[in-house]
């Protein structure tokens, strides 16, 4: 999902300030850049090398920027066709050294390089199908059958196996349903279905795990920080080293969410999954007709509640080292997937774990 749009007005800023303003605007933006980035290239000389050469291009092609997409869009598409350039270089390739590579762009890097393309800037970058399909100048029905290849490919990577069981009809349902942008009629039937259907569900659950969102965290970085997830924004509060190390991450959006709580990873500086998490919680009971209950003013009520379904609001996290006096510094977040339950009708209730 793109949200920054930019007017004409700060078009006109850009094009006075020039190159400085560029590079503003990707410090701004630098995290889900630097993760494209990463999915094409494997060194920190070409890293920064892929942020000169943009910056450069960006401020020369300036004047042909068409106010009709987002700047956002238009940016990325030009950042794309260099991480292209530089990934095709294999001059540049042979004469430095790889970075050990994390294991998502371990990952990335078995897919073909459209499959890798179409899920890279939907789930990473966030952009939206639509856009997606126009920045790689394909339809969206051909996008969708990249995205699920690679999905697919990903999931083989993952040791889930190398194929689907489920439906074929109901294949092309899977990304929508997720997204929930899939026609009511649609979803009504793809619901009916994947209750009788085991091969379906287990379909379903191993293709959400694969969609997959990194976000870096950097407490010299001032807080708050957001990032969309899922057709929502997630904001990141706060990120304060201690004993523990305290994360606070929020979302107050309740309608319209695909989930009601995240499935994440916090990883550390040297690399390791953080050894001891806590959590606390807060969060809104929704009923079938969508009418909220607070938790905190009626502790009784889950009972009397049809059809609940519990929202996060606000995620406390406390991090404690292993190592007795350490503090956690916190480096990425890699949320793989989320929960969410679904009620099909008065009886009976599936979760989609
Ligand atoms: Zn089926």
């Amino acid at each position: 999902m793109i949200s920054a749009k930019i007017g004409p007005i700060s078009i006109t800023t850009i094009r006075e300030n020039g190159v400085e303003y560029i590079v503003d605007w990707f410090d701004q933006h630098k995290q889900s850049f630097y993760t494209l980035g990463w999915s094409y290239i494997s060194n920190q000389q070409q890293m920064e090398e892929l942020f000169y050469r943009s910056i450069i291009k960006i401020h020369k092609e300036l004047p042909r920027f068409k106010s009709e997409t987002s700047f956002e869009t238009w940016v990325t598409s030009i950042f794309i066709h260099t991480c292209r350039e530089l990934s095709d270089d294999r001059s540049l390739q042979a004469s430095e050294e790889s970075e050990p590579r994390q294991d998502l762009f371990k990952a990335l890097d078995q897919l073909k390089e459209y499959e890798k393309e179409a899920v890279v800037l939907t789930y990473i970058k966030g952009i939206s199908q639509e856009d997606t399909a126009h920045l790689l100048q394909v339809s969206v029905e051909k996008m969708k059958e990249h995205l699920f290849s690679g999905i697919q490919s990903l999931r083989k990577g993952m040791g889930y196996g190398s194929r689907f069981n489920g439906c074929k009809e109901y294949h092309k349902n899977y990304i929508d349903y997720l997204e929930r942008t899939l026609d009511r009629s649609k979803k009504v039937d793809f619901e009916v279905h994947i209750y009788h259907c085991q091969n379906c569900q287990e379909d379903l659950a191993a293709f959400q795990d694969v969609m997959l969102k990194t976000i870096e965290l950097d407490a010299s970085r001032g807080y708050p920080q957001t990032f969309e997830y899922a057709g929502s924004t997630i904001s990141i509060d706060k990120v304060e080293i201690g004993q523990p190390t305290n994360i606070v991450i929020s979302n107050h959006e309740i309608e319209n969410r695909a989930y009601e709580s995240l499935q994440f990873n916090i990883v550390g500086e040297d690399e390791n999954e953080t050894s001891s998490m806590e959590m606390n919680s807060e969060g809104v009971l929704v009923d079938k007709n969508g009418i909220k209950y607070d938790m905190n003013e009626n502790p009784g009520s889950y009972e009397e509640i049809e059809q609940p379904r519990y929202f996060f609001s606000v995620l406390n996290i406390g991090l404690q080292s292993n190592n007795a006096g350490e503090k956690v510094i916190p480096k990425r977040m890699e949320v793989y997937g989320y929960n969410t339950t679904k009620y099909l009708d008065d009886v009976v209730k599936i979760s989609l774990e």
